[in-house]
């Protein structure tokens, strides 16, 4: 299950190189200006859990969790 993952570390380097952050309303939105308040993992298109999960798959991440309140630069609001 999703919930099992471990979780992913933002030391990551594929989490460094994509801007993801644990805490969206931390985004260094100097460098990522397309960053829009109120985006976050749990309501990207990506996120592969509920809407409710406090941790979940993320296609951008194989084999790891992400943050429902997390963000990175490849974020798309949910359909
Ligand atoms: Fe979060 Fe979406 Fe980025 Fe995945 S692609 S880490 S769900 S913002």
């Amino acid at each position: 299950a999703a919930g099992d993952l471990p979780q992913l570390s933002e030391d990551d380097p594929t989490a460094t190189s994509l801007g993801y952050v644990h805490d969206a309303t931390s985004v260094d939105t100097s460098k990522y200006p397309r960053y829009q308040a109120g985006q976050q993992c749990s309501n990207c298109a990506l996120y592969q859990g509920a809407a409710d999960s406090e941790w979940a798959g993320c296609s951008i991440f194989p084999g790891k969790a992400v943050k429902a309140t997390g963000w990175c630069s490849v974020y798309a609001p949910k359909g």
